[in-house]
């Protein structure tokens, strides 16, 4: 079994250019004493995701800001994946929206392939990778299960948010309350999964 490692406060770079979700991440993780440096503040480059899969795609962001900073670092890679299409666009969700983030495009793109398809399930996938300057490397994965709807509903969230029902519900991410987003997604799973193997109580 591949050793867990803890967080014991300290630092921890968070392997982001994104000044949106290095907020995020540094509230998640501010209750348990962890200071939280962003990519940009420790000059970090932002290396090509050219991995294929998530965890690949996490992996060599967490280790290449783990061994530029001589800290241990976090990295994300998320996606939408749909069944039938054989999990596309996954780890190309961000690149399907093209370089002016054009997600309305994105979610047209999608639509257009399901042409012919009748089955709409699809999940949102969260991968967050924890790597030590030594190369030692953990993953959290969270994952939320839904159905996608045409045309898109709701202007709240971002990305594929207007196109998702998730598993239960009736409103889309992108007509949801934030608050009631967070509380299911698949980003909030892989980091309860984080918090509970690095702060939880020890085994
Ligand atoms: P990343 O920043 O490389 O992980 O890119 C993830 C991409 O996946 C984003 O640009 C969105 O297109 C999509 N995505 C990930 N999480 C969500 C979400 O919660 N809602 C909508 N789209 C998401």
């Amino acid at each position: 079994m591949v050793e867990t490692r803890r967080i014991t406060g300290g630092r921890l770079a968070i392997a982001t250019h994104n000044p949106g979700k290095l907020a995020e991440i540094a509230e998640l993780l501010r209750p348990y004493g962890v200071e939280t440096i962003g990519a940009a503040v420790l000059g970090l480059p932002e290396p090509e995701e050219t991995g294929a899969t998530f965890e690949a795609n996490a992996q060599l962001k967490a280790l290449a800001a783990a061994r530029a900073s001589g800290l241990p670092a976090l990295a994300d890679d998320s996606g939408l994946a749909v069944g039938v299409l054989g999990g596309a666009p996954g780890i190309y969700s961000a690149r399907w929206a093209g370089p002016n983030k054009d997600f309305a495009a994105a979610m047209q793109r999608v639509e257009r392939e399901l042409v012919g398809k009748p089955d709409r399930r699809a999940m949102f996938v969260a991968v967050l990778a924890l790597a030590w300057p030594d190369g030692h490397v953990q993953f959290f994965r969270g994952e939320v299960r839904g159905t996608l709807v045409f045309p898109p509903r709701g202007a709240r969230g971002f990305g594929y948010d207007p196109i998702f029902v998730p598993e239960g519900g009736k409103e889309t991410f992108g007509e949801m309350a934030p608050a009631a987003k967070h509380a299911i997604s698949h980003r909030a799973r892989a980091f309860a999964k984080l918090v509970a193997a690095c702060f939880g109580a020890a085994a």
